[in-house]
């Protein structure tokens, strides 16, 4: 498996899965221990998804090396402070049932995001956790962010794909030492992007799907893509998307498709600020 090497040195493999709207144990126990045997070796869960109980069960259940497998999990608004943080890590990994996280990130940038990331910086020195991030910061809060604390984010997970592609603030990420990681990499099939003629076209000439062309779009930019699906079939396809290389006019005619805003909504927008800090995932 491809990785890339994150700020502190810790390898973090290019390619993982998503279980987000995974709410079924059963359903994501069984699609985790399918994707581990295809081959993945980096899980996407978050305390908001309901669902780690079931991925640490397939983890922990694989046979895989607990070291070779990349496990994250993100902390909720609702536990965004440095008290809050530190318990919702313990929460977290004791529905896991791991005795380390390789990598926690702030999945929202609201509330006491600054009092979580102390208390993250201070897991991180512990070593229970390997790395810390974030998700869905933008390029103000995210510099803040790194100019106001000790540890730079290792990662920011942020919606990535052809329809809003992120390339310059890829390039920032970069510049300021943060690994960039696509959430959404199909949009969720939004604009009808498994049937979209120029991604079509392109997966025609590689013999590929349009889900491997844009998943190899992703990893070929250095960008880290975690598909989800909880269908055998399209969980090894997904993974099958490394063995091939995009040419430089196939890049450029992808670089066409970019809207340059969301598919989904906006995290700069007061409603949404309002919404997700108003959503709670426990008493
Ligand atoms: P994706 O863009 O990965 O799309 C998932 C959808 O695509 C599902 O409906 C799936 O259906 C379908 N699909 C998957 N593979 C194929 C294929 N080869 N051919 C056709 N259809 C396919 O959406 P997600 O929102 O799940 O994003 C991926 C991951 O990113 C999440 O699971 C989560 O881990 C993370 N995420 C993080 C967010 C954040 O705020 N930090 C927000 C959203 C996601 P089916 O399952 O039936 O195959």
């Amino acid at each position: 498996m491809d990785t890339v090497r994150l700020n502190n040195g810790v390898e973090m493999p290019i390619l993982g899965f998503g279980v987000f709207q995974v709410p079924d144990p059963a359903e994501c126990e069984r699609s985790v221990a399918t994707a581990l045997e295809a081959g993945y070796r980096l899980v996407d869960t978050a305390s908001a998804y309901g669902n780690e109980e079931a991925v640490g069960r397939a983890v922990r259940g694989s046979g895989v090396p607990r070291e070779d497998v990349f496990v994250t999990t993100k902390l909720w608004v609702q536990d965004a402070s440095e008290a809050a943080a530190a318990t919702a890590f313990d929460t977290s990994l004791a529905k896991l049932g791991l005795d380390y996280l390789d990598l926690y990130l702030i999945h929202q940038p609201f509330g006491d995001y600054y009092g979580a990331w102390r208390a993250m910086e201070k897991l991180l020195a512990q070593g229970r956790v390997r790395a810390i991030g974030v998700s869905n910061f933008y390029g103000d809060r995210l510099v803040d962010l790194i100019l106001h604390n000790e540890v730079v984010p290792a990662v920011n997970q942020v919606e990535v794909h052809p329809f809003f592609q992120r390339a310059d603030y890829q390039a920032l990420m970069q510049d300021r030492g943060v690994q960039i990681e696509s959430w959404g990499p199909f949009a969720e099939g939004r604009n009808g992007l498994f049937t979209h003629p120029v991604l079509a076209g392109i997966g025609a000439a590689h013999g590929k799907s349009v889900a491997q062309v844009v998943l190899r779009w992703l990893t070929q930019r250095g960008v880290v893509a975690i598909p989800k699906s909880v269908r055998p079939e399209r969980i090894a396809e997904n993974f099958d998307s490394l063995d091939f290389l995009l040419t430089d006019e196939e890049m450029a005619s992808i670089a066409e498709l970019d809207g340059g805003a969301s598919l989904f909504f906006d995290h700069r927008d007061a409603a949404s600020a309002a919404r997700l800090s108003a959503s709670r995932i426990h008493n």
